[in-house]
C-alpha cells in the first residue's frame, strides 16, 4: 500500500481539491461547451496545431473542462499526464491500437472486461496484432508470454471484471521492454496506484464508480507525459475524445469519490459475508474477504476496492436468472460503481459477446452473478438479498 507518505494528504483529500484551475473562484467543475477557441495570430496557431493537448485550440485536442479532470485524476494516480476518452474502451482502444502496429505482439490478462476481450481477440487479429492470453492469478504468467523484441503491450486487468481477480503488479512493473499497463477501473486511484509499482500506464473506464452516478461514460489514461502525447497523437485522429459534459461529471464524482467507494466496499463485504453462509451460494468473491484465493496479496498492495462482488448460484443459469429478476431495491442493469446497487448477469449481458470456451477460460459460470453495491443503507441491501435467495 504504497499510496501515501508522510507529508502528503490523503487520497480521499487529495480527490477533493484536484484538477482545479488557478484563477477560477467558482468551487464546482466550469463546463465549457465550446469545441473551438478564438487564436490571436497565425503565429499562435501554429503553435497551437502542434502541440500535444492544448487546452484552447479545437475540443478534439483538448478542452478546458476535460483537460481539468486530466490532471485531476493524474494527480490522483501520482502521474505526470493524462487523456481523457469517450469511454473505458475508448481508452482501452486507444491504447492497443495507438501502440500497435502489425506484425507486434500484445500479452493479455484472460480474466477481463467483456470488451475488451472482444477487442483483443476479435479486432486485433484483423490489424495483424497477435494476442496471448494468460491467467493473470499464475504467478510469472505476464512476464513468461513476453517475446523479446515482439512484445509491444502488456496489458492486464486487476481486480478484473466480474470475478475480482488480481495481478500481481510488483510482476507487472517488473517487465520490462514492452509497455505495461493496467485496467484500474475497480480499485481507482484512491484503492491503489499502479505507477507505483512500476507500471507504465493506468486506465480508467471513469464512467464507473470514478464518474460514480450514471450519468457520464467516459475514459481515462495516465502516465508519462511522453507517452500520453504519444497517445494523445493517436487519440486526435481515434477521435473517441471526452465530451466536456462528462468530463465536468467526471471531476464532480471524483470529489466524492472516497466515501463513495467505502460505503460501497461495507456493503459488499456485509453482503459477501451472508451469502457465504447461504446454502443456495457455491462461492463468492470480494477481495476483502478472506475466502478470495488472493486475499494477502490484496491486502498488501490495495488500500480499497470499492463495491462489486460476484457469487455463483448452486442452481446454475436458471438460478442465476431468478435471483436478478427477483430483486426489488437493487436494479437489474449493466455497469457499476453508482448510487444503485445493480445486479447483473455477466454471461448473457456483460460478457454475451464472449465464446463460451472464452467464458468458461475466464471462469463466468451459467450461475454467476455480478453485484455493484450502491449507496442505499446496508441492512437494505441485505433485506433484498435475502428475499430475492429466499
Ligand atoms: C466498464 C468497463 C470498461 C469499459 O468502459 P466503458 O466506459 O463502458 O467503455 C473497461 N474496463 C472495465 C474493467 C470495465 O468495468
Amino acid at each position: 500500500m504504497r499510496v501515501t507518505s508522510a507529508n502528503e494528504p490523503q487520497p480521499e483529500t487529495r480527490a477533493v481539491r484536484g484538477g482545479r484551475t488557478p484563477d477560477v473562484r467558482a468551487l464546482a467543475p466550469v463546463l465549457w461547451a465550446s469545441t473551438t477557441f478564438e487564436i490571436d495570430s497565425l503565429a499562435e496557431g501554429r503553435r497551437l496545431a502542434h502541440s500535444s493537448r492544448a487546452a484552447e485550440f479545437y475540443s478534439r485536442h483538448g478542452n478546458p473542462t476535460v483537460n481539468a479532470f486530466e490532471e485531476a485524476v493524474a494527480e490522483l494516480e501520482g502521474a505526470e499526464a493524462a487523456r481523457a476518452f469517450a469511454s473505458g474502451m475508448g481508452a482501452i482502444a486507444g491504447v492497443v491500437l495507438g501502440l500497435c502496429s502489425k506484425g507486434d505482439h500484445v500479452v493479455a490478462q484472460r480474466q477481463a472486461y467483456g470488451g475488451t476481450t472482444q477487442l483483443l481477440a476479435g479486432v486485433c487479429p484483423r490489424f495483424g496484432i497477435d494476442v496471448t492470453f494468460v491467467d493473470a492469478t499464475k504467478p510469472g504468467a505476464f512476464a513468461d508470454a513476453v517475446i523479446p523484441g515482439r512484445t509491444m503491450l502488456v496489458l492486464a486487468e486487476t481486480p478484473a471484471n466480474p470475478l475480482l481477480d488480481l495481478a500481481d503488479l510488483d510482476e507487472l512493473g517488473a517487465i520490462k521492454g514492452p509497455i505495461t499497463a493496467v485496467d484500474s477501473t475497480l480499485a481507482t486511484p484512491l484503492g491503489v496506484r499502479p505507477l507505483e509499482y512500476g507500471v507504465q500506464l493506468t486506465i480508467h473506464s471513469a464512467t464507473k464508480a470514478m464518474a460514480g452516478h450514471n450519468d457520464a461514460t467516459l475514459g481515462v489514461v495516465t502516465g508519462e507525459r511522453d507517452l500520453i502525447d504519444a497517445l494523445w497523437g493517436f487519440a486526435v485522429l481515434q477521435g473517441a475524445c471526452a465530451s466536456p459534459f462528462d468530463a465536468m461529471n467526471g471531476l464532480r464524482g471524483l470529489r466524492t469519490l472516497g466515501p463513495r467507494l467505502r460505503q460501497q466496499e461495507e456493503t459488499a463485504v456485509a453482503v459477501g459475508r451472508m451469502l457465504e453462509s447461504h446454502s443456495a451460494v457455491s462461492w463468492v468473491r470480494h477481495p476483502r474477504l478472506e475466502s478470495h484465493p488472493q486475499f494477502e496479496l490484496g491486502a498488501r498492495q490495495y488500500r480499497r476496492f470499492g463495491g462489486v462482488l460476484s457469487f455463483e448460484l448452486t442452481g446454475g443459469f436458471d438460478a442465476g436468472a431468478r435471483f436478478v429478476d427477483s430483486v426489488h431495491l437493487c436494479r437489474q442493469a449493466t455497469s457499476m460503481g453508482g448510487p444503485e446497487t445493480l445486479v447483473t448477469h455477466p454471461a448473457s449481458t456483460t460478457h454475451a459477446g464472449l465464446l463460451p470456451e472464452e467464458l468458461a477460460a475466464a471462469g463466468i459460470t451459467p450461475g454467476t452473478v455480478r453485484m455493484s453495491c450502491g449507496l442505499e443503507h446496508t441492512d437494505d441491501v441485505l433485506a433484498d438479498v435475502a428475499q430475492a435467495l429466499g
